[in-house]
């Protein structure tokens, strides 16, 4: 995920600026931890931020969901499943149709 919302003023941000605007980095903090939480804005849950598979380079950070069981259907293993639909056949009588 690459945006999370700012509750406080409901706008949704892309992560460079949560990372660099003054407005959510406290300023008095080494670890710069954000003076506000940066929000998932599907499920309304808290994000961190952290690198995709340990890579530290710019274009592999990104937000996570960093409470376990949201539900959220953002992750992968949240997705609901098309449980029930079977094969179909190719009907090539509409691509005719459609010429
Ligand atoms: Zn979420």
């Amino acid at each position: 995920m690459d945006k999370a919302l700012n509750k406080k003023d409901g706008i949704i941000y892309p992560i460079w600026e949560w990372m660099s605007n003054t407005k959510f980095i406290d300023k008095n903090s080494e670890e710069r931890n954000f003076n506000t939480e940066p929000t998932c804005f599907i499920c309304n849950n808290t994000l961190s931020i952290r690198p995709k598979g340990g890579s530290a380079k710019s274009e592999n950070i990104h937000f996570w969901h960093n409470k376990h069981g949201t539900g959220c259907p953002t992750i992968e293993k949240n997705r609901l499943r098309y449980i029930g639909l079977k094969e179909t056949y190719c009907d090539y009588s509409n691509s005719i149709i459609e010429r």
